[in-house]
């Protein structure tokens, strides 16, 4: 220690105590340290917002300040300079009180000798540099609190908030104000459940107990987001073992758990992709072989008896040829639009169309291609102008759901066909009185190659429903059925219809019609 470098602050009114003073102190040595006298309290302390001293001397009884108020208001002003007390008389009173106050000497004026003085001088300095020390070492301990980015909180074994840092403050959108003194379960991040916070006070009570305890949970964070945490709770011993605080740490781990999330959801697109691929192989080598081996009875027959045959029994095999080429080219058609939708190329390309005229002629159409037995019968109600709507994909829903209908009454019968167009939806209804759809199949429908349990000999792959609920989605419309086995079944989809557009578009029209000159 450079003895020379202390700078003593002496605080002192009495002209002669303070010659005496600093005579003592030039005997032990003047250039050993450096005096600055002040008589009053209030100049004193104005001198330690500028100045650095290490100790003060000071008389309690001054012009401005008396007694131990004079302690109290040095402390409040400079607490980290070490207080050695000069006193009039022996009072054993204030001298313990002045030592309770943060005091680290207390000396009778009439009392000094050089040797007490020095004494004095060099434990308060000497203690005065461990406090330093550990005070900065403090402040760079809660620097180091306060900076990372690792949300912390330091709490009673009660659960009572002592301290929380920057980090923890930021995550949990809160002020340090309002968190110290609180329990842990009162602040906003937990108290949105009950179970929760019974949960966080039970493992509180755990780690009271001397626990570590670690889990990832969510809690509410800044501007009510929840946030996932890596959480953990640990009990801070004394030398005896005995656990006196808990140590709060939490991370955000919300990205890493959206990633995870995104990885899982990856991984079941996968196996649901490799399910797909599996069942397609099967269905396909399955559908395409039941055509192909008609193709290829009725080519040999043609061929091999070609001048037996008569005409009407040839034009019944090449019937059957072209019925199953129509079959094959149907099942590549199904393919390749789920293919395209699978690749996110299918595309919602709406235009204005007369619903019912367009729906007429499906009707026709399907009423061709079905047998003499089934009998469509279509119905419009409600507003007749044009709808916006993707003509495509509505031609995919409806024609899907007709032959179905057709297809899934082998009995033949009637068909309803009913469409309601009101201001902002369409409404259609395809009513059979077929086969009817088992309850416990009519759930997974719409996934594909999912056929009910009583589709018998019909033929089918199950990819037609999947493509109706696609391009019903396109639409952001709504597809459901009731359905009974032996009684029938009805398809409901109900598509919105774009008003806005439509009316922009009819403004357009019309505008077409003005004059083109400005
Ligand atoms: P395709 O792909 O050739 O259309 P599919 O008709 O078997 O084959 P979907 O149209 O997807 O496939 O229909 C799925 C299943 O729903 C059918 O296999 C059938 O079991 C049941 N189904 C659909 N419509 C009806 C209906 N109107 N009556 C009874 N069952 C039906
Ligand atoms: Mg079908």
């Amino acid at each position: 220690m450079n003895q020379a470098s202390i700078s003593i602050l002496l605080v002192e009114d009495s002209p002669s105590d303070a010659k005496l003073l600093r005579q003592t102190l030039w005997h032990l040595g003047g250039e050993r340290w450096q005096v600055v006298q002040f008589d009053r309290l209030s100049d004193a302390l104005n001198a330690c917002s500028k100045n650095i001293f290490d100790i003060v001397l000071l008389d309690l009884s001054l012009p401005d300040s008396e007694g131990l108020n004079t302690i109290a208001a040095f402390y409040a002003a400079a607490p980290n300079i070490p207080i050695v007390v000069l006193a009039e008389f022996d009072d054993e009173d204030i001298a313990l009180q002045a030592v309770a106050d943060s005091v680290q000497d207390y000396l009778v004026k009439k009392q000094i000798t050089p040797n007490l003085l020095e004494r004095a001088i060099r434990t308060c300095f000497d203690r005065g540099q461990i406090l330093k020390q550990l005070r900065e070492s403090e402040h760079r301990l809660h620097l180091i609190f306060e900076q990372t980015f690792q949300s912390m909180a330091l709490l009673t074994c009660e659960g009572i908030i002592l301290e929380m840092n920057q980090s923890a403050l930021n995550l949990w959108g809160s002020q340090l104000q309002y968190c110290v003194g609180k329990p842990l379960w009162e602040l906003e991040s937990w108290n949105f459940s009950s179970i929760n916070q019974e949960w966080l006070k039970s493992i509180i009570a755990k780690a009271a107990d001397g626990e570590f305890i670690r889990h990832e949970l969510q809690v509410r964070g800044a501007n009510d987001v929840m946030v996932w945490i890596d959480f953990s709770l640990k009990p801070l011993k004394d030398k005896t073992g005995k656990v006196v605080l808990l140590i709060v740490e939490g991370w955000d781990i919300s990205d890493r758990k959206r990633a995870e999330a995104e990885i899982i959801k990856a991984w079941e697109q996968e196996r649901e992709l490799n399910e797909m691929k599996s069942s397609f192989v099967s269905m396909v080598s399955h559908e395409f072989r039941n055509p192909m081996s008609v193709i290829r009875t009725a080519v040999e027959l043609l061929k091999s008896y070609n001048h037996q045959l008569s005409d009407q029994q040839k034009s019944k095999y090449f019937g059957k040829i072209q019925t199953a080429i129509y079959q094959m080219q149907q099942l590549l058609d199904e393919v390749l639009f789920l293919g395209r939708s699978d690749a996110g190329k299918l595309q919602y390309e709406p235009t204005l169309l007369d619903l019912e005229h367009f729906c007429s002629e499906l009707t026709q159409t399907l009423q061709l291609s079905a047998s003499g037995k089934h009998q469509i019968i279509f119905s419009f109600q409600g507003k007749r102008t044009p709808v916006f709507v993707d003509e495509n994909l509505l031609r995919y829903i409806l024609t899907n759901l007709l032959s179905n209908a057709i297809k899934y009454s082998p009995q033949g019968g009637k068909i309803r066909f009913n469409v309601i167009c009101q201001d902002d939806t369409v409404t259609f209804q395809i009513q059979d009185f077929g086969i009817g759809i088992p309850t416990k199949d009519q759930q997974r429908l719409f996934e594909t190659f999912h056929r009910a349990s009583n589709v018998g000999s019909i033929p089918g792959t199950g990819l037609g429903l999947s493509i109706v609920k696609k391009c019903v989605d396109l639409h952001q419309g709504q597809i459901s059925l009731e359905s009974q086995v032996g009684v029938g079944t009805k398809f409901t989809v109900k598509l919105p219809l774009n008003h806005h557009v439509t009316q922009s578009l009819e403004l357009i029209e019309s505008g077409s019609d003005l004059p083109k000159q400005y």
